[in-house]
This record gives C-alpha cells, sequence and structure tokens, in this order.
C-alpha cells in the first residue's frame, strides 16, 4: 500500500509560539500556516504522482481471477483516495488564496477568532468549533 497524506498529522510542523502581545493572525502567524499549507499541499501532490506511477508499473492481465479482482478493489481504492486529495489540493489552493487576502482565521459564519492551535489542527477551517457542529447537525438532518 502506498503512503498517503490525507491526513494534517502526517505532515511535521512545530507548533506555533505565540509571542506575549501578539495580535491575533499576525504575519508570522499567517506565514507559519503558509508553510504548513504549501508543505501538506507538496506531500498531496507527492503522493497523486507515486500512485499514477505505480498504476502504470503493475501488470494488468493477472492470470488468477481472483488476483485480478483484489487488484481492481486496490486501484478502485486509490483512485478514489488520489480523487480525495486533489479536491483537498484545491480547499488547500483556496485556503492560501485566503491567507494572501488576509482573510484567514476567521469564522465564515460568526467572525470569531477560529484559534491557532484549531488551524493547526485543520489548517482549512473556515468555521470555528460551534459553527462546525451545528453544520454537521444541520447536514446530518437534510440528509
Ligand atoms: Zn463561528
Amino acid at each position: 500500500m502506498l503512503e498517503n497524506a490525507n491526513q494534517i498529522s502526517d505532515i511535521s510542523f512545530a507548533p506555533y509560539v505565540q509571542g506575549e502581545n501578539e495580535e491575533y493572525m499576525s504575519d508570522l502567524q499567517l506565514a507559519h500556516f503558509r508553510q504548513i499549507l504549501l508543505k501538506w499541499r507538496q506531500a498531496l501532490q507527492q503522493d497523486i504522482s507515486d500512485t499514477v506511477g505505480h498504476l502504470q508499473q503493475e501488470p494488468m492481465n493477472h492470470a488468477d481471477p481472483l488476483d485480478r479482482a483484489t487488484q481492481q478493489e486496490e486501484m478502485t481504492l486509490e483512485l478514489r483516495t488520489r480523487d480525495r486529495e486533489s479536491k483537498l489540493i484545491r480547499k488547500i489552493d483556496q485556503t492560501l488564496e485566503r491567507i494572501r487576502e488576509d482573510d484567514y482565521g476567521y469564522c465564515d459564519t460568526c467572525g470569531i477568532e477560529i484559534g491557532v492551535r484549531r488551524l493547526e489542527a485543520r489548517p482549512t477551517a473556515n468555521l470555528c468549533v460551534d459553527c462546525k457542529s451545528i453544520a454537521e447537525i444541520k447536514e446530518r438532518v437534510q440528509r
């Protein structure tokens, strides 16, 4: 199985240490998150190109039908993972754009600070914890 970088926890970085009187989303903080997002994006892109290489290498004509089925299953699974990763890259790009526009780190719904620690756990988050929970509940109800 190939490695994948679907989770931000796969990306290593030092947690941000906030200065005593440092304002929220200072230039330094924005640079910190920009760095994390770029690193994550790079890892995802590496995954995707590895997969393409991997799929091209593997011979597609196993004699054993069972092997063939397994391989097909693996491939479907991998492609699904890569699809998720492509979506994630788009999300990362949107987030980088927001950093550029100095519009990062605040909840889209209520406008409060999302918080450095939450953003380090989920750098693409655009909702605070409360609004996120409400959005998830709404989503479940609508389904
Ligand atoms: Zn909110």
